[in-house]
């Protein structure tokens, strides 16, 4: 599986962006992609940062991998080598 459009407009953190550290978690919430580093310290005002998916694409293929993840489910890896690992998303309050 792969990302159809390489052009699809997806939102990531920070650490992401600026190429610090890979992808561990992804989500597809209401239609959005989300990548990001799986950590908690997000303080920047700026995110989530607007980018294609295919710019992700270009650093790390791997990310093709979670292309098929269903609306309102959420896909995390230990490491950028491990396996994705897939959950529903919580409902929101
Ligand atoms: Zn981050």
């Amino acid at each position: 599986m792969a990302f159809p459009d390489r052009r699809l407009g997806v939102y990531c953190c920070g650490h992401v962006f600026r190429r610090e550290r890979g992808v561990r978690l992804v989500s597809h919430e209401d239609g959005d992609w989300q990548f990001l580093c799986g950590d908690v310290d997000h303080v920047d005002p700026d995110e989530p940062y607007h980018v294609s998916v295919g710019v992700l694409l270009e650093r790390d293929p791997t990310i093709d991998t979670v292309s098929d993840l269903e609306s309102d489910w959420a896909a995390e890896r230990t490491d950028v080598h491990a396996r994705w690992i897939r959950t529903p998303c919580a409902p929101q309050a």
